[in-house]
């Protein structure tokens, strides 16, 4: 039977249902629902099955969406698991998390006043589901290969590309100073938009696929780098970027200013009760906050704190929301959970009270100039604009920068003037590093960035180091 392309006509776009906001504000459970299996296979009918997928393209792992979309529509579950995961190591995060308004959805010719495909939701929901009635990758014809290789790093990165080569024949070694796989999917994302539970199937499965997990366990302290380069034929580095950005603020060491990853840590470690010295609770309940930026740390610590139990909850930031990185969707789940906005203020100071505590962040108001290098127009203050924004708490989330490790350079892996390891450009094989048996990808070489582009670099890099034992 001929495929209906004028479907989007009779059928829209719909969301996933989502909890009461009520509940939601008190609970760290996600707050999809799943769609019914009708409501799906219509969402998943509305692609166009466009000859050339700007989907397909605007996807950093390059998804094959339509295919996969077809086989959603026909109730396929497994087959689409299986197509998912050709291209993408964690298809079920990427659906959760990614901000598929700029990407996938972004791209979808529906987006054009129609709607767009609901991509990333199917993506989710299908391997969910292919999961629950015990899918799991078949890697019985693969050949096993005797070279060893090193992982530095449990997140997307490290993950993705453990996976692509346990699929190629090596059971790699994948090192943590976590106690969980995921990195900042386990300990930076709260629950409400990535559940736990999910990272933990990851372990199993990619667990029985060979793959061998060292937690708890930090390069450079309980095992040097020397060890794992001397004992491997090749090591893919990938430890992201951690250094949080301060915008020289003043007043950074009051009390009642705090950093927004540790915020966050503190809070999963809770609720994962675990305990990790570093990281201890910190609690905003009745206080009065103010979370300083506006990409998807502060949309998280801004819902966090909502959860908490905050007396108010202010997301301040120095341009407008059309110039916002955070994803337009966590933004919207945000109003709607209770976080005001605040937009053009550009926080000069924090501001302390008599009792030795923050009171306040001083703020000025901004316009947008001219655009910077990047492209993006960057904020101005306005003169005599200055005032207090009244705080009882004060969470910083500017974003991060790279912070590598010293025993690289001891390696002669080079790295950029900011930072970052210099891992794309030069070598015929993908993501090498200056050391030829160094390979690296994810936040530590592109910057803090995504998801999805760690995935996609951590996969190009097990090419990379295919290619080079091959060599
Ligand atoms: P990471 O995820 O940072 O993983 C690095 C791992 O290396 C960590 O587990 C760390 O413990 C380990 N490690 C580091 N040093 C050592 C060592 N010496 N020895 C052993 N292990 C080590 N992106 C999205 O696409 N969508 C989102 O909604 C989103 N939300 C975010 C929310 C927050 C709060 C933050 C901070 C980031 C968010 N991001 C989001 C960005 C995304 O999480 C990152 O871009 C991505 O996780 C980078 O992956 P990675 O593998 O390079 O690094
Ligand atoms: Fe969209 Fe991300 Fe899935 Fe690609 S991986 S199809 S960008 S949700």
């Amino acid at each position: 039977m001929n495929k209906n392309v004028y479907q989007f006509l009779d059928v829209q776009r719909i969301d996933p249902p989502k909890h009461p906001v009520d509940e939601r504000r008190i609970e760290f459970k996600e707050i999809y629902e799943p769609m019914s299996d009708r409501q799906l296979q219509g969402q998943a009918d509305r692609c166009l099955d466009c000859g050339n997928p700007y989907c397909e393209w605007q996807c950093p792992v390059h998804n094959y969406i339509p295919q996969w979309l077809q086989l959603a529509n026909e109730g396929r579950v497994l087959e689409a698991a299986e197509l998912m995961h050709k291209t993408n190591s964690l298809p079920e995060v990427c659906g959760r998390v990614c901000p598929q308004d700029r990407l996938c959805e972004g791209a979808c010719t529906l987006n054009d006043g129609f709607g767009a495909v609901t991509i990333g939701s199917i993506e989710k929901q299908m391997v969910d589901e292919a999961f629950a009635q015990g899918w799991r990758p078949d890697l019985s014809d693969v050949e096993a290969r005797p070279e060893k290789v090193a992982i530095i790093g449990a997140g997307p990165a490290g993950l993705a590309c453990a996976d692509v080569l346990a699929r190629n024949g090596i059971k790699p070694l994948v090192y943590d100073r976590y106690p969980e796989i995921g990195g900042l999917l386990t300990y930076g994302i709260p629950p409400f938009k990535l559940d736990k539970s999910v990272m933990t199937l990851r372990r199993e499965i990619f667990t029985e696929m060979g793959i061998e997990f060292k937690l708890g366990v930090e390069v450079g302290k309980d095992v040097t780098f020397d060890e794992l380069v001397n004992g491997h034929d090749a090591v893919f580095l990938a430890l992201g970027t951690y250094k949080a950005l301060d915008g020289r603020l003043e007043g950074l060491d009051t009390p009642g200013v705090y950093p927004a990853l540790p915020f966050l840590i503190g809070n999963t470690q809770r609720l994962l009760q675990q305990q990790m010295a570093d990281y201890p609770l910190i609690d905003v309940k009745d206080e009065t906050v103010v979370v300083l930026g506006g990409g998807d740390t502060a949309m998280d610590c801004v819902r966090t704190s909502i959860r908490h139990g905050a007396k108010s909850v202010v997301c301040a930031y120095r341009r407008d929301e059309e110039n916002m990185p955070g994803s337009r969707r966590e933004v919207q789940n945000a109003r709607e959970e209770g976080v005001e906005f605040e937009f053009n203020l550009q926080p000069l100071e924090v501001v302390k009270g008599d009792d030795g505590r923050v009171s306040g962040v001083r703020m000025v108001k901004t316009e947008l100039g001219p655009p910077d290098a990047d492209g993006r127009r960057r904020p101005q203050p306005v003169e005599g604009s200055e005032f207090v924004m009244p705080a009882t708490a004060v969470i910083i989330a500017f974003g991060y920068q790279p912070n590598p490790p010293q025993w690289l350079a001891e390696h002669e892996v080079k790295l950029s003037d900011w930072g970052t390891v210099l891992a794309v450009g030069d070598s015929e094989f993908a993501m090498q590093t200056s050391n030829p048996k160094i390979f690296a990808g994810g936040d530590m070489v592109r910057g803090a960035d995504l998801v999805v582009t760690a995935i996609a670099e951590g996969r190009t890099a097990a090419d990379g180091i295919l290619d080079w034992l091959d060599r």
